[in-house]
C-alpha cells in the first residue's frame, strides 16, 4: 500500500517553521509498512493544492495532508480536498459541540469563522482533537483515502497516535520493526564490501549501512505480521552480521554508546584510564564522562594544547617535538606514555592533530591527526587523515580514539587469555 503525504503552509515553504511532521508521520508509516514514494509541501493556495491533490490521488493510496484546518480565510485544506472527493461539507453537531466547550473551558470567545471548522465532508470519519478546535478527517472513496490533520504538532501528534496509527494498521496488517548493529574501526564502504552479496539478494529482512561519525550502523529490517516474527526473521540476518565483523561490532543495543562499551571493558577488567589531549581540548574526556560510574576508572585527564604543557606535563621530550613537531607519531605515543606516567594509569589515550581551518601545511594538511594509545607497557599510535570543519575533525578523532582504547583493552585481555591457557596447557602435560 503506497502513501503520500502533503504538507500544506507558506511558513513552511519560507523556512519559517521546520517540518517536524513530516518527519513524524514518514517515520510512523514506515513502521506500519507503508511505502511512502512521494512528500510535498505547498504553500497556502488553493489551485496548487488542488493541482498537487488530483496528482497525489493518480498514483498513490493514501494520502496524508498536515496543516490548513484552522478557523481562518487561508485554512483552506478541508475545502480543496473535499471538492477533490466529490464530497459537500456538512456542520457536524458533535463537532460544534466539542467546539463550543473547548472555546468555554478555556474562557475563549467564539468568533463566527470558528464555526467553519464544525463543517465536514459528508460520509467522513472524523478525528476527535483533544488540543484543539480543528477536528481530523479522514475520506474516502472506491480507490482513495484523504486523511487531515491539523498543523499544530501538538495537535496532530496524539491524534495521529490516538486513531490514525490505528486506522492504517487495519488497512495494511503488516509491520517493520528494525534492529541496529553499530560497528567501530571500520569506514562504510569497507562495511559495504563485506555484506554487498547480502545487500544484493536481500528481499526479506533487509540490511543497510549508516555512516555516523567514527561509525557504521548496519540495520537490519523486517517485514512480518507481528513483532516476534519480524524479529525471528532478523535473527539469522543478526548472527551472520556477527560471524563476519566479530569484534568490529561494539553493540547491537541502539541505547548504547561507544563511550559506554569501553566504560565497561575499563570496569570488568579494573583498568584505570587517563587521557592526553591537543586539538580535541577536552571532548575525549568528556565522552568518557558522558558514562556515569567512570569515575572509578577515569581519575584524570590532561590538554595539553602548547609544545610547552606536553612537555611539562605529559613529559615528552623536547628533542621529540624538535624532530618530528607536534603532530607526529613519536609525539602521540610519547604523549600517551607520559600520561599514563603521570596520572598512575594502566592505559592513556593521546590526541594530536590539525583541527583547522589555519594551521596546515603541504606536509602535515588539516585533517591529519595521530592517535596514541598507551595499555600496560604496549603503545599503539594510528595515523588518520579527516575531512570536514574543524568540528567533524575533532568529533572524527574522539571516536577514533574511544576505538583505539577499545582495541587496546581487547588486545590485552586476548593476551592474557592466551598466556593462561599456555600456563594450563603447560601444567596439563
Ligand atoms: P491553526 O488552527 O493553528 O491555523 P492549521 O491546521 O491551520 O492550524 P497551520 O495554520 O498550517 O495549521 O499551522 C499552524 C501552526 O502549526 C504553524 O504555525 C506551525 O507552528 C505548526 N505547523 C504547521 N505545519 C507544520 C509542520 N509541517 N511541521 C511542524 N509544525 C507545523
Ligand atoms: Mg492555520
Amino acid at each position: 500500500m503506497t502513501v503520500e503525504l502533503i504538507c500544506v503552509g507558506t511558513e513552511l515553504l519560507l523556512g519559517n517553521i521546520v517540518n517536524t511532521n513530516a518527519a513524524f508521520i514518514s517515520e510512523k508509516c514506515a513502521m506500519l509498512g507503508l511505502s511512502m514514494y512521494y512528500q510535498s509541501v505547498v504553500g497556502d493556495n488553493p489551485g496548487r493544492l488542488e493541482h498537487l491533490l488530483h496528482m497525489a490521488k493518480e498514483r498513490s493510496d493514501v494520502i496524508i495532508l498536515s496543516g490548513g484546518l484552522g478557523p481562518t480565510q487561508d485554512d483552506l485544506t478541508k475545502e480543496i480536498a473535499a471538492r477533490v472527493m466529490d464530497k459537500s461539507l456538512v456542520e457536524d453537531s458533535k463537532v460544534r459541540k466539542a467546539i463550543q466547550e473547548f472555546m468555554t473551558k478555556r474562557g475563549n470567545t467564539i468568533t463566527e469563522n470558528n464555526w467553519k471548522q464544525a463543517l465536514v465532508p459528508e460520509d467522513c470519519i472524523v478525528l476527535h482533537n483533544s488540543n484543539g478546535t480543528a477536528p481530523g478527517i479522514i475520506m474516502e472513496d472506491e480507490d482513495t483515502r484523504i486523511i487531515l490533520l491539523p498543523g499544530p504538532p501538538n495537535e496532530l501528534i496524539p491524534m495521529f497516535e490516538e486513531q490514525v496509527y490505528s486506522y492504517l494498521h487495519n488497512l495494511q496488517p503488516e509491520i517493520i520493526c528494525s534492529k541496529m548493529v553499530k560497528l567501530c574501526g571500520i569506514g562504510e564502504s569497507a562495511a559495504e564490501t563485506k555484506i554487498l552479496d547480502l545487500i544484493n539478494t536481500q528481499k526479506n529482512p533487509t540490511v543497510a549501512p549508516y555512516a555516523k561519525t567514527g561509525e557504521v550502523h548496519l540495520r537490519i529490517t523486517a517485514k512480518a505480521a507481528n513483532e516476534k516474527d519480524a524479529f525471528t526473521m532478523i535473527a539469522p540476518m543478526e548472527e551472520e552480521l556477527k560471524r563476519r565483523f566479530g569484534n568490529l561490532i561494539y553493540t547491537d543495543d541502539p541505547q548504547v554508546t561507544l563511550e559506554m562499551v569501553v566504560a565497561k571493558l575499563l570496569k570488568k577488567y579494573h583498568f584505570t584510564v587517563t587521557t592526553a589531549e591537543s586539538c580535541t581540548g577536552g571532548l575525549l574526556a568528556a565522552r568518557l564522562v558522558n558514562v556515569s560510574g567512570i569515575s572509578e576508572n577515569f581519575k584524570e585527564g590532561y590538554i595539553t594544547y602548547s609544545n610547552d604543557a606536553k612537555e611539562k606535563l605529559l613529559g615528552v621530550s623536547h628533542e621529540t617535538l624538535k624532530t618530528y613537531g607536534a603532530v607526529s607519531s613519536q609525539t602521540a605515543a610519547e604523549m600517551a606514555e607520559g600520561g599514563a606516567k603521570a596520572a598512575k594509569a594502566d592505559i592513556c589515550v593521546s590526541i594530536t592533530g590539525i583541527a583547522g581551518p589555519e594551521g596546515g601545511t603541504e606536509e602535515k594538511p588539516v585533517g591529519l591527526v595521530y592517535i596514541g594509545c598507551y595499555c600496560k607497557g604496549k603503545v599503539y599510535t594510528k595515523k588518520n587523515l579527516y575531512t570536514g570543519n574543524r568540528s567533524k575533525i575533532r568529533e572524527y578523532s574522539v571516536a577514533t580514539a574511544l576505538t583505539l582504547l577499545r582495541k587496546a583493552i581487547l588486545n590485552e585481555v586476548n593476551e592474557r587469555n592466551e598466556k593462561t591457557t599456555r600456563n594450563l596447557n603447560k601444567m596439563n602435560k
